[in-house]
């Protein structure tokens, strides 16, 4: 299972895909990615191998160049279409790999604010509620942050906002996550393999970090929400 976010210059889709490719080794039953075109999210997902998500963004692209995308490896909910990542819900698009120990309480509660779920994943309650805390007049990352002050778990996140085509946030919590910086570009991935087709700069988010990315940048914050330096450093992978 795998997590790739990118803030590019390029066309986002042919680099995620690349990407996922390079996050294979750690297994996975599914895959998808969402782009940002003019504020049109663009979602293909398929069951099975990579190449099966290939074939289905050659025969219907997903332009733009911001996008996230997603091996899954399934905890909660069949290896089905529908429950392959990217999760969506109003303006918030998620990846997410790990559990989300408390979804069930989260899950009724958000069902008794008024929030309709389409999947079986325990993922869909953070897709939910950000979107709920946003619709309640919350900025994105005030939302994601009070969403993860009430999830339980182990989980690496990525985050698209429909209307914010130069904005992810990333949080790590129990999984490993890397930024990588690159000339107007940013970039979040589960490891340096990942990254290292578009960047060898990399930042390991500390366990609890959470980042806001832009392609100018990124800020990260620790868990009790304060900035926090974290290094750089040039990683050589292997191609
Ligand atoms: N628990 C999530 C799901 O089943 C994410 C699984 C993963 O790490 O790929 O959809």
């Amino acid at each position: 299972c795998g997590i790739i976010g990118i803030l590019g210059q390029l066309e986002a889709a042919p680099r995620i895909l690349d990407a996922l490719k390079r996050l294979e080794y750690r297994g996975y039953d599914s895959a998808g990615l969402t782009t940002l075109l003019n504020g049109k999210p663009i979602r293909r997902r398929a069951v099975g191998k990579l190449s099966a998500l290939r074939q289905l963004v050659a025969a219907d692209p997903a332009p733009g160049s911001t996008g996230i995308g997603h091996t899954r490896w399934a905890t909660h909910g069949a290896p089905t279409v529908v429950n392959a990542h990217p999760h969506a819900a109003g303006p918030v698009h998620v990846v997410h790999n790990g559990i989300i120990e408390n979804f069930r309480e989260l899950r009724e509660e958000l069902t008794e604010a008024g929030c309709q779920f389409e999947t079986e994943t325990d993922t869909e309650v953070v897709a939910q509620m950000v979107a709920h805390l946003m619709a309640g007049g919350a900025e994105p990352f005030e939302a994601v942050s009070r969403t993860l002050d009430r999830v339980s778990g182990a989980f690496a996140l990525a985050f698209l906002f429909k209307d914010q085509p130069d904005l992810l946030i990333a949080a790590r919590h129990g999984s490993p996550l890397a930024i990588g910086w690159g000339e107007d570009e940013m970039f979040v991935g589960s490891d340096a393999i990942a990254l290292s087709p578009m960047t060898s700069e990399i930042t390991y988010l500390e366990e609890g970090d959470r980042a806001i990315l832009h392609r100018s940048g990124a800020q990260i914050f620790d868990a009790e929400g304060k900035p926090v330096k974290r290094a750089r450093r040039f990683v050589a992978v292997e191609q």
